[in-house]
């Protein structure tokens, strides 16, 4: 502790952000003046959880937040001659100093303690994809160039993204990659893999970060999953493996020809068995379903590959000595969720297919976009949940997600999101207006 309270003298820091996040993954934020950090260190600082979603309403609101030390970083567009702002990401406490049970970042610390207690360790890897969208008169899904994947010349935004990348290295986020999408306007930035919290907290910071970067160069950063129809969508693809305690990849087998151990193929077996009732927490909007369809890159059928982009589960090509890359891809996910409970119930449903010893049905090479009802019912390949409604059923079926989110988060996300699909179900929208009023 005494080291961080240097730290933030030396950085000037006169604010603190205390961040954690709600039911769906939006970042959260009580501000603090620095002479209070100490006692938020070791005493936590006291907030109203009532109102936020999917915290508790009605028998208990007190609650505090704690901030882990390791997430501190100064927030570089803040910075001022007159005093700096840091930020941490914190865990939530009830006033009887357990954690909250509600709270994504202790869920996901559950399931990865219950990986720990196997001897793995859970490393994920993920892609979050975007639009920039310029602001003129409001938002709009106006995209702000008419560039496609990895151009260069024709893509504007190529010193926003780089100012992106240098805010994440702020924040202690090693970007590996970054190009221009497939889509006009479309962007991914790439960082580097690691532990699933440590990422899962990048992954929050990103979209934060993104955010404001983009508002700088008046442009809008948005992680909704498909905001132009007939265009690719934005997915969240997420590289997975488990390491040992020694820090050896357990995915790893060189003489398999996928160079997949047998624990990996039942992790992805357990993926493919349990996708239909997590997907409703991997993809979790109305507008997520919209990307799940055919022809652009996003999975439709429960399906694993190599090479295939259409596979929900793709196996990346081993290069030469890089043992440690050997991983799984998930593709289905989107950059709408909450991070922390995806990565969750990702990982239950793994170690639910290493603990039962399944096997994943035969890899499926072919475009499976293109195969006809008959084939894939002949092959038995299934298909993801068509709308959130379908995802919602399914998850009520599956034990994973209510064992994974515990009974109070389980009860408080179908709600919420049940009470989104009614919205959306009771609205009338421009496309029925065209498709019926004239003809009926
Ligand atoms: N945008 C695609 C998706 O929705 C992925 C495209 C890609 O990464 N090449 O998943
Ligand atoms: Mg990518
Ligand atoms: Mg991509
Ligand atoms: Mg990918």
């Amino acid at each position: 502790m005494e080291k961080i309270l240097e730290q933030v003298k030396k950085d000037h820091v006169k604010f603190v952000q205390l961040q954690f996040t709600d039911l769906l993954g939006v970042v959260k934020s009580l501000t603090i003046p620095v002479a209070h950090l100490e006692s938020s260190l070791t005493d936590g600082t006291w907030f109203d959880g009532s109102s936020i979603e999917g915290f508790t309403r009605i028998h208990e609101s007190d609650m505090f937040l704690k901030p882990d030390i390791d997430t501190y970083a100064v927030i570089p567009w803040l910075e001022s001659p007159d005093g700096n702002t840091a930020r941490f990401i914190c865990d939530v406490f009830m006033p009887d100093g357990e954690p909250f049970e509600g709270d994504p970042r202790y869920i996901l610390k559950k399931a990865m303690a219950e990986a720990e207690a196997l001897g793995y360790e859970y490393n994920t890897g993920p892609e979050l994809e975007f639009f920039l969208f310029k602001r003129e008169n409001g938002l709009k899904a106006l995209p702000n160039d008419r560039a496609s994947y990895f151009d260069l010349t024709t893509d504007e935004a190529y010193d926003v993204r780089r100012e992106m990348v240098v805010a994440l290295e702020k924040f202690g986020i090693d970007t590996e990659a970054s190009h221009h999408e497939v889509a006009v306007g479309q962007h991914e930035i790439d960082f580097r893999y690691g532990n699933a919290l440590k990422t899962a907290d990048n992954a929050i910071t990103l979209r934060f970060v993104f955010k404001a970067i983009a508002q700088q160069h008046g442009l809008h950063a948005t992680f909704m999953p498909k905001p132009i129809f007939g265009i690719n969508g934005s997915g969240m693809h997420v590289h997975q493996s488990l390491f040992d305690k020694d820090g050896n990849n357990v995915f790893f087998n060189a003489q398999d020809p996928y160079k997949f151990s047998e624990i990996a193929y039942q992790f992805i077996a357990g993926q493919l068995k349990h996708v239909k009732g997590i997907v409703a927490v991997l993809s979790p909007t109305v507008n997520s379903y919209k990307r799940l369809v055919p022809g652009y890159e996003a999975p439709v059928y429960l399906s694993w590959a190599r090479t295939n982009r259409s596979a929900l589960i793709r196996i990346p090509r081993y290069s030469k000595g890089k043992d440690k890359a050997v991983r799984c891809e998930l593709r289905c996910p989107d950059p709408s969720c909450n991070v922390y409970l995806a990565f969750a119930v990702m990982l239950r449903a793994g170690l639910d297919g290493i603990k039962n010893k399944l096997t994943p049905p035969k890899p499926v090479e072919e475009d499976v976009y293109h195969f006809s009802d008959e084939k894939l019912k002949k092959l038995n390949i299934d298909t993801l949940p068509a709308s959130l409604w379908e995802a919602l059923q399914e998850m009520k079926k599956n034990p994973i997600a209510r064992e994974t989110l515990g009974a109070h988060t389980y009860e408080r996300y179908i709600e919420a999101k049940t009470a989104e699909w009614d919205e959306f179900r009771l609205h009338v929208t421009k496309w029925e207006l065209d498709k019926y009023l004239e003809i009926f």
